[in-house]
């Protein structure tokens, strides 16, 4: 059973209580780190635990972070090194089972993102201890007409055939208490969609308008065609109603051929038998193949999912890690 804690925050450095952790995903971002933790320096007075997670860059990202972990000695800085580019999700989750602290956020490294939201987000943990975590939501969305009705069409279209609620443009910059992050890192799937994944969590969330900044350097690792198979990956791990979809249509053709057998029959035995319609039976071939073989690539999606989940290999590989608490 979970238990709502009475939280209060004490600020100040170096007390080990009511500490807040970052949990940062690092994917090519060398010229990203430092400015992001100098960042917030100016931001935090309180005490932070840093955990930076290097997705397998092919930059130098990881030293970036091993040198701020011996610059900053006393800060609580963890690094940890992916084996190979596992993606932001399996980041996300290595960073989230590391976090001690009491509030626990995900935030980019290119500072798109501003730390200072997530003072804001603690802030309101704080006032409000009938909520469990904040998420926060682009209040202008800085992306080309295409995309943003593209995402409104994936937010429309998901929401309507999944049961969990797919709150439109929320991001993964958020803020946990500690029990929400338990709960989050008890499931263990490998193909993580984080959004529908802190929704299945349940748990009360606040959404929180912020202002997305551009990118601090570098670009972004996410295309169309990325974007396409990540919207897929929440279709399947959320909702089985494209299943469905077989049976539905499988009727729908049924009844057609059903009709159709009948007026047939009508010309057969009132008109005499008329060859023709040569043509209807080419296009109905063609119609009921293309249908079967969209039916087949659905079901070959949760199959391959299937198969994958059952292997059970790790959601991500650690090929070594910088610990504050270890190196102390
Ligand atoms: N990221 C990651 N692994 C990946 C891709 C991205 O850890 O495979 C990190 C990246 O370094 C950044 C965050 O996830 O901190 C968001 O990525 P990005 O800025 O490319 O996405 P966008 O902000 O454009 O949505
Ligand atoms: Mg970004």
């Amino acid at each position: 059973m979970l238990k709502r804690k009475n939280i209060m925050i004490v600020f100040g450095k170096g007390s080990n209580i009511n500490m807040i952790s970052l949990v940062i995903p690092c994917y090519n971002e060398e010229n990203n780190v430092e400015d992001f933790f100098r960042r917030c320096l100016e931001v935090f007075h309180q005490d932070i635990e840093y955990i930076f997670i290097n997705d397998g860059s092919k930059d130098h990202t990881y030293d970036k972070i091993e040198n701020l972990s011996h610059d900053y000695s006393h800060e609580k800085i963890i690094g940890i090194n992916f084996s190979k580019n596992f993606g932001k999700e399996a980041a996300m989750l290595a960073g989230l089972k590391k976090a001690s602290g009491d509030y626990i956020s995900v935030i980019d490294a290119d500072l798109q993102q501003d730390p200072m939201y997530v003072l804001k987000m603690v802030e309101f943990l704080q006032m409000n201890q009938d909520y469990d975590a904040v998420a926060c939501y682009q209040d202008v969305r800085k992306e080309s007409k295409l995309m943003v009705s593209c995402k409104s069409l994936f937010y429309s279209l998901v929401n309507k055939i999944s049961d969990t609620h797919f709150e439109r443009n929320a991001s993964d910059f958020r803020t946990f208490r500690k029990y929400v992050v338990d709960s989050i890192i008890e499931m263990k799937e490998y193909y993580r969609f984080s959004k529908g994944i802190f929704s299945w969590a349940g748990f009360n969330t606040y959404y929180m308008p912020y202002t997305v900044q551009e990118r601090h350097a570098g670009v972004t690792s996410w295309n169309f065609r990325k974007l396409t198979s990540y919207a897929l990956d929440g279709f399947v791990s959320f909702s089985t109603a494209p299943l469905r979809l077989a049976t539905y249509l499988g009727l729908i053709a049924s009844l057609g051929s059903l009709i159709y057998m009948f007026i047939v029959i009508i010309q057969k035995l009132f008109i005499g038998n008329v060859i023709s319609g040569y043509t209807t039976i080419v296009c109905l071939i063609l119609l009921i193949g293309g249908i079967l073989m969209i039916l087949l690539g659905i079901i070959g999606e949760y199959l391959a999912r299937t198969y994958i989940e059952v292997k059970q290999r790790p959601i991500y590989i650690i090929k070594d890690e910088i610990d504050y608490e270890k190196d102390k």
